[in-house]
């Protein structure tokens, strides 16, 4: 039996610890439990976050180790090395395979019940690699996907609108990474199609070549992050709990995870980030949405790369 009000983060680096700091915030767990193969760091880290508990809703938050994960609902994996400048997602690919096998054994030991969110890079190869190692169904094995891009996208095509970028609906699908891709074709700022969107008001620049480079932004900007400041992690943090969120409360909500392609699209045998319903069992269904011949083939281009990076990392 696990508890829903639990969960668990493994490797408590930039990522990790803003992840626990975001849903500390959230008031979605009554109890967080931190690993990492530093252990002091871990502890650091839980010590820190716990201080500002008399600020938010009660819980509890400690360093612990896998043992620990017995009833845990969520266990969201964002341990193992990040990319330094001028290195791309995939470059970490044998490194972090090697960190996740070791992990997965520990998690399995300990439980098969629970939901595994899979964040670190390159997410989509990685969480190929806990779908199938840990056995889990892969309803229950999740990347963070390219929910965090698409938040990116929605941010800053609403700025150049100049409409809210809650109103603003479109996904990033495909790899996260340089393989990913915008589906203009269904994009929408509260239903309007962005060709039409001047037509009804004064915002110039809706249509799809002028957002062209917006998406380059995306595509680029953890190269951009990285190179200012060594790390990205409090949009990825805030990307986490929309997921946490989804799960915990059963929502149902539409999110771009990375998830096992099983025939959708014509794919099958990879993982990669596909629009799906999220909800307390994971993955309940991947949402084929309409695709323009282009982004069809730039999908397929995309799962071809990430194939081929599995094959790569011995899987
Ligand atoms: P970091 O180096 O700050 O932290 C990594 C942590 O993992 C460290 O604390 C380290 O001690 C721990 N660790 C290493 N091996 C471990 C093991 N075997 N068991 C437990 N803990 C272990 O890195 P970061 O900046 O926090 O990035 C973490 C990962 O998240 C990177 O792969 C990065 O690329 C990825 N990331 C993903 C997204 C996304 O959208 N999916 C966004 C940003 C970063």
């Amino acid at each position: 039996m696990f508890n829903i009000q639990k969960c668990a983060i493994i490797g408590c680096g930039f990522v990790g610890a803003s992840t626990a700091f975001a849903l500390m915030q959230s008031g979605l767990f009554s109890e967080m439990v931190l690993i990492d193969i530093n252990r002091k760091k871990a502890e650091g880290e839980a010590m820190d976050l716990m201080h500002g508990l008399p600020f938010l809703s009660p819980m509890q938050i400690y360093a612990g180790d896998y043992s620990d994960l017995r009833d845990a609902a969520l266990i969201i994996i964002t341990a193992g090395a990040g990319q330094k400048p001028g290195e791309t997602r995939t470059d970490l690919v044998h490194r972090n395979a090697e960190i996740f096998a070791s992990i997965i054994d520990q998690i399995v030991r300990y439980t098969r019940d629970a939901i595994l969110l899979v964040v670190t890079n390159p997410v989509d190869v990685l969480t190929y690699i806990t779908l199938k190692r840990s056995g889990y169904p892969q309803s229950r094995v999740i990347g963070s996907g390219t929910v965090l891009d698409t938040a990116r996208l929605k941010h800053l095509v609403g700025r150049h609108l100049g409409v809210d970028s809650r109103n603003v609906h479109t996904f990033i699908i495909g790899e996260h990474g340089d393989s990913e891709l915008p589906v203009w074709s269904s994009a929408n700022v509260s239903g309007i199609d962005l060709d039409h969107f001047c037509d009804i008001c004064a915002t110039c620049g809706a249509h799809t070549s002028a957002l062209q480079p917006l998406f380059e932004e995306v595509r680029d900007s953890a190269y951009h992050i990285i190179e200012a400041k060594g790390a990205t992690y409090y949009a990825v943090a805030l990307a986490v709990t929309r997921i946490a969120a989804s799960i915990v409360r059963d929502e149902d909500s539409v999110l771009p995870v990375s998830t096992l392609a099983d025939g959708h699209y014509g794919l099958s045998d990879v993982c990669l980030g596909l629009p799906a319903i999220v909800g307390r069992d994971g993955v309940r269904e991947v949402l084929e949405i309409p695709l323009s011949t282009e982004e069809a083939s730039n999908l397929q281009a995309s799962a071809e790369k990430l194939k081929a990076l599995i094959r790569d990392a011995g899987v």
